[in-house]
């Protein structure tokens, strides 16, 4: 099969691999759709922890079960599903407690082990979920971030009539206004510089500025649940700015782990402000795909471009640069010049 291979941090090669085969617990999967996140720049650019290079990478992924291995009951040649790429040891002590996205030694499909940027992966069956047929492969590609953002909106629980604000309005950010719209919040903003992600946001009926200064000037007040998702400290500095007494910041984006902010402990102090972290999936991929096949989510909207496996390499640079919101990969597309085709 080909696949995309990291071979090296700042490595990107396309290879024919051998085909999998399935390990007892295990299925084969055609891959139909897998997308690129904001974390794959950073294990194309070696700065995120738990990757085994030379590795396979792509942990958004949806496919067709071409083959099951012997222990596997549930799972059928011809299943449509997702995958969720969580790969928690089980035995340590946060494993024991049901923190699974807190394991010691958290494994992730397309970083610890080979991943859906090819035409095949294989993956415990465990890790997929059976797609009803209104979802399609697209959607079920987006359901990994989809869970994550689930996820973070859990704990941030935002109580009734709260005023939310999202910095980075990516396709995460989106997803995360997109969920805010659809529950408590009176009051959804969203903060990002690109006039495109802008309009998106809109759209979708949230209010748009391009700096976190234009939203506070709305707002002198604060926002009671702020979240950041882009990851980046300057930003996470002037998210912080933005929370309400009372309010919660929620740290969404991947920083690097060598990254440091500069916050104000005597605001977190005297006006009891939290902060929170979201980590991975954890419990939510379920309920995740409970929202997307009750039909109230259309997150296939999100998907700008497509590639096929060759044109992963300019994908990776369309995301960087912030032209593209979440860019498909889809083996079976034969993009002979690498050229990222928009929809
Ligand atoms: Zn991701
Ligand atoms: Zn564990």
């Amino acid at each position: 099969m080909k696949a995309v291979v990291l071979a090296a941090p700042g490595q990107i090669e396309v290879r024919t691999l051998p085909d999998p085969a399935p390990a007892r617990d295990q299925v084969v999967v055609r891959v139909h759709a897998c997308g690129i996140c904001g974390s794959d720049l950073q294990l194309v650019d070696g700065t995120l922890a738990g990757a085994a290079y030379p590795f396979v990478p792509g942990h958004e992924l949806a496919g067709e079960v071409v083959a099951v291995g012997a222990d596997v009951a549930d799972l059928r040649v011809g299943d449509r599903v997702a995958a969720d790429p969580s790969l928690p040891c089980g035995t340590c002590a946060p494993c024991r407690r049901g923190a699974v996205n807190l394991c010691r030694r958290f494994g992730v499909i397309g970083a610890s082990v080979d991943g859906g940027f090819a035409e095949y992966v294989a993956l415990p069956a465990r890790n997929a979920y059976v797609l009803p047929e209104q979802v399609s492969y697209a959607a079920g590609a987006l359901l990994e971030p989809f869970a994550c953002v689930v996820h973070g909106f859990q704990r941030l629980a935002p109580p009734a009539g709260s005023a939310f604000l999202v910095v980075g309005a990516g396709a995460i950010g989106l997803m995360l206004l997109e969920l805010a719209l659809r529950t408590a919040p009176a009051e959804v903003v969203a903060v990002e510089r690109h006039a495109e992600r802008r309009a998106v946001a809109e759209r979708l009926g949230a209010r748009a500025h391009a700096t976190v200064a234009e939203a506070l000037a709305t707002r002198p007040e604060g926002f009671d649940c702020v979240v950041d998702a882009t990851g980046v400290p300057a930003a996470v500095e002037e998210a912080f700015d933005t929370v309400a007494p009372g309010g919660r910041l929620l740290l969404f984006g991947v920083a690097r782990a060598s990254d440091r902010v500069r916050l104000a402990p005597y605001r977190i102090y005297r006006d009891e402000i939290t902060v929170l972290g979201s980590m991975s999936v954890g419990h939510a991929f379920a309920p995740a795909l409970e929202l997307v096949a009750g039909g109230a989510f259309e997150l296939e909207r999100l998907v700008t471009h497509t590639v096929g496996l060759e044109g992963f390499a300019e994908a990776v640079e369309l995301l960087r640069r912030g032209e593209a919101l979440k860019t498909h990969v889809i083996p079976s597309l034969v993009d002979g010049s690498g050229a990222a085709s928009a929809r």
